[in-house]
């Protein structure tokens, strides 16, 4: 049985003049809207797929001055690559970046492809991504809906199919191939996430002030707060972590990790269980939908260190990649 998604019953191009009118009086000034260089672009978009703009903004900046291009960024060692990205987070996104950093100098030259379909090959590179990459960098008329695009859409098509599922994914992608113009489509997209990002927002969307309210079915039935709909929330289960922190003549004993989370980076190392002590300090972080609560102890030197255990100089850590928790309870208990 075919699926029909919900229509929009409306002009995109009337849509599509109203919302570009808007965005030429309100975008905001971006570093990576001042440039057509797909490098930059494919670094903001990696940057901005977990992390908010004003949080992005100085890592782009050090990126680019540390990594001009693909050739600088597939030469170096990963080690600095997530160096350079500490404090970003998701680091699976700092190594995605170097991968197609080499796949593109090994097979296109060091230059972006701009066939959406080989961007969409590169790691780390899923269909907003790749329309984001096309649109942005090469003008293509190629649709994408991130966070702020789903809800802008779901609003506009008061869209009753939870936004987390298939049949969802599909309406929306539906509606950003049919609004997305044939010429514009960067100045387009941009202005659609832009309308999410500022007026459109999760929480009191500024309806009086959108310029594509007569467009809008949520708008006009009075309910734009409740989209997006989405399946109900997995339960939040808690989790306990405990460490070490064994410190000695100015230097941290950290683990590297090879698991899938945190491939790569360094951490406090792992005790099997709680030691029968008060903890030199206790936090909570979240991850996927656990809540985690990392206790850590003091403990002696272990001689020798495990293998995938090493000591760090308390003042060079920040050439170390270390996981974002850990980071964080460090800086505590060493004031770093
Ligand atoms: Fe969003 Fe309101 Fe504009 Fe509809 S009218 S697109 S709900 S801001």
């Amino acid at each position: 049985m075919s699926r029909k998604p919900p229509q929009l019953s409306f002009s995109p191009a009337a849509l599509r003049r109203a919302l570009t009118a808007w965005f030429a009086k309100n975008a905001r000034d971006l570093p990576w809207r001042r440039t057509r260089d797909p490098y930059a672009i494919f670094v903001s978009e990696l940057m901005l797929q977990q992390t908010q703009v004003v949080t992005v903004l100085p890592y782009y900046e050090r990126w680019l001055a540390r990594f001009p291009d693909f050739f600088s960024l597939a030469d170096a060692h990963e080690s600095d690559v997530l160096a350079v990205w500490q404090g970003l987070g998701y680091y699976s996104r700092a190594r995605n970046l170097h991968r197609a950093a080499r796949h593109i100098v090994a097979h296109h030259d060091g230059e972006m492809p701009s066939d959406p379909a080989l961007i969409r090959a590169l790691p780390g590179v899923g269909r907003y991504t790749a329309g984001a990459v096309a649109s942005f960098a090469f003008d293509l008329p190629e649709p994408l809906v991130d966070a702020n695009v789903a809800r802008v859409l779901s609003r506009l098509m008061a869209l009753a199919t939870p936004i987390d599922t298939t049949a969802g994914q599909h309406a929306l992608w539906t509606a950003a191939k049919s609004l997305v113009p044939k010429t514009g489509a960067r100045i387009f997209n941009s202005a659609l996430m832009e309308l999410g990002a500022l007026v459109c927002t999760p929480r009191s969307p500024r309806c009086g002030e959108c310029p594509i309210r007569t467009h809008c079915h949520a708008y006009k039935n009075g309910n734009a707060e409740t989209f997006p709909h989405k399946k109900p929330r997995r339960k939040t289960v808690a989790l306990a972590e405990h460490c070490a922190w064994i410190v000695s003549k100015g230097r941290i004993l950290l683990e590297q990790q090879s698991g899938p989370r945190w491939r790569g980076l360094w951490k406090l190392p792992q005790l099997p269980s709680a030691p029968p002590a008060e903890p030199f300090l206790t936090l909570d972080y979240p991850f996927t939908h656990h809540r985690v609560t990392l206790s850590i102890y003091k403990q002696p030197a272990p001689s020798p260190p495990r293998e995938n255990e090493a000591w760090h100089p308390l003042s060079k850590l920040a050439e170390v990649p270390l996981a974002a928790p850990h980071l964080r309870a460090i800086r505590k208990l060493a004031g770093k």
